[in-house]
């Protein structure tokens, strides 16, 4: 069971989703949040952020080491490693993925009386395109699927 969260950015003009694996880490680690609009005003340093396609990523780099060694999970542990596996990272591989899988089932679902064959390989062929086209724009997490 994985905490999910929705969060504005720094701005407040957008939205994203968030996920944190094993619940090792809480909401607070992410310290910003900056969409591509906002994110000039981000002072970039490498040592507590990650970006990825325009949104970038602030993280209390402290905290986040202190929750994962009482986990046991010690060593190199970076942003981009924070964000890559999952720790504090989108919920799904960008941050509206949430919204874009339940606007796929809820145009999809009148198919489910006609045809459940149909409306299986629809979500699986239109989440399967979407995903190309995230890994296509350069999104981090799309690049492993
Ligand atoms: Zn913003």
């Amino acid at each position: 069971m994985c905490l999910q969260q929705g969060r504005a950015c720094h701005c407040g003009r957008r939205m994203a989703y968030l996920s944190f694996r094993d619940n090792v880490l809480t909401p607070e680690i992410l310290r910003n949040l900056y969409c591509p609009e906002c994110s000039a005003q981000a002072q970039w340093d490498s040592a507590t952020m990650v970006e990825d396609c325009g949104w970038i990523l602030e993280y209390d780099m402290t905290g986040a080491r202190f929750f994962m060694s009482q986990r046991g999970l010690g060593g190199d542990i970076s942003p981009a490693f924070l964000f890559d596996e999952g720790y504090l990272s989108w919920q799904g591989f960008s941050p509206l993925d949430h919204e874009v899988n339940s606007a796929l089932h809820q145009r999809l679902a009148p198919l489910i009386k006609e045809n459940m064959t149909r409306y299986l390989e629809l979500l699986k062929s239109e989440w399967l395109a979407h995903v190309a086209a995230l890994k296509a724009a350069g999104w981090r997490k799309a690049q492993r699927a």
